[in-house]
């Protein structure tokens, strides 16, 4: 029904046909309401079901207690690298960060400015290839917080499991590239973070999930829209928050949930992973660049032996409708996401072309 491609890039990124088919049917408007979302008061009853409908499917999807409070924000995952240390930071002005690479460095250069920052575990020495571990003794006990990235975009390693912070330690987590895309004990963490660009919806909405007694500690004189509690207060509409944006998430919680929410997805996306990273090891042309223990779900990334293979590869799969493979500048070779939107159809059609250009090119 249309020249679309399989679009493997990072994010903003690919989002799931039917939700994108009733937003296009809706676009004009919507259902009784008499106008598009887009025309909708923020303040109105008809946009209240909107954002309250969100939140209720976003904290079905990930089990979300009571004491837990869900911020519709704006300003990307990359303001909430400064906005939690700004409302964290609030007994010793220190904290604990893993250093998993470029969104974890972002993240300490922006919480430097307020507090101390502690490494307490880094593979910087070999390029981010791993997550490395830490053991509770190397933790501090006074740090107002620990700090992770749950999956890394860019290098593609990920947790496998959520490590533990101290008791009375809240743990961070920016979750913006494989939020939903497996289950996750939201209790494990005093805030969770995620720009919607990658597994959620467009770009414009960042996600907040943030435990009820911390909030209350940003300083007064910050600015009023940097402020977790006023936000909680205000429900995400202290101001307009980002009506559209919202809309276009919900419609993407509600495909989940019709499509067996979080566990199946988990499955599938386990199944594309495994059939991506067989591909990889399987064919002599390609070398994964991640511990396999640590490799994404989301984020696949290999090289080829040359650069002149990796740019022809980029080539030739764009040609056949695969498209934003290149890797990031920062790894190099190719990088394709598989998000929860990304068909099993789109990593077959993928790993027969692997497999051809292995044979073709070897
Ligand atoms: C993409 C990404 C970001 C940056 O998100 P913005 O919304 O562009 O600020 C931060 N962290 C991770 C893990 C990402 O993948």
């Amino acid at each position: 029904m249309s020249n679309r491609v399989y679009n493997f890039a990072a994010g903003p990124a690919v989002m799931p046909e039917p939700v994108l088919l009733q937003a296009a049917q809706e676009l004009f408007c919507h259902g009784d309401d008499g106008m598009s979302v887009m025309e909708m008061s923020h303040r109105s009853a008809m946009y209240e079901k909107i954002i309250f409908g969100a939140e209720e499917d976003l904290r079905r999807l990930m089990n979300i207690p009571s004491n837990y409070k869900v911020l519709f924000l704006q300003g990307g995952a990359s303001l909430q690298f400064y906005m939690a240390p700004l409302n964290l930071y609030r007994k010793s002005f220190s904290a604990d960060y893993i250093d998993t690479g470029s969104w974890t460095q972002k993240g300490m250069v922006e919480a430097k400015k307020i507090g101390n920052v502690r490494i307490v575990a880094s593979s910087k020495a070999d390029n981010f290839t791993y997550i490395p571990s830490f053991t509770q003794d190397m933790l501090d006990p006074e740090a107002d917080f620990l700090y992770i990235v749950t999956n890394n975009t860019i290098y593609g390693t990920r947790y496998t499991a959520i490590p533990d912070s101290l008791p009375g330690v809240p743990l961070v987590g920016d979750a913006s590239s494989n939020i939903l895309s497996e289950e996750i004990d939201i209790n494990k963490f005093g805030v969770l973070f995620f720009g919607a660009q990658k597994n959620v919806g467009p770009a414009g909405l960042t996600v907040v999930i943030i435990r009820e007694d911390l909030l209350g500690f940003c300083p007064e004189t910050a600015p009023t829209m940097l402020n977790y509690s006023v936000m909680a207060k205000n429900d995400s509409m202290f101001n307009t928050p980002p009506t559209y944006a919202i809309y276009m998430a919900g419609l993407v919680f509600r495909w989940m949930l019709e499509n067996g929410g979080v566990p199946a997805m988990e499955k599938v996306n386990n199944e594309k992973a495994a059939m991506l990273y067989d591909c990889i090891d399987r064919c002599s042309l390609y070398t994964g660049t991640v511990r396999p223990c640590d490799r994404s779900l989301m984020n696949a990334t290999f090289v080829l032996p040359t650069e002149e293979l990796n740019n022809k590869f980029v080539a030739e799969a764009a040609e056949r409708g695969l498209v934003n493979l290149k890797g990031h500048r920062s790894v190099g070779g190719i990088r394709a996401s598989i998000y929860n939107a990304m068909p099993v159809a789109g990593v077959q059609a993928l790993v027969n072309f692997m497999e051809e250009f292995d044979r073709a090119n070897r």
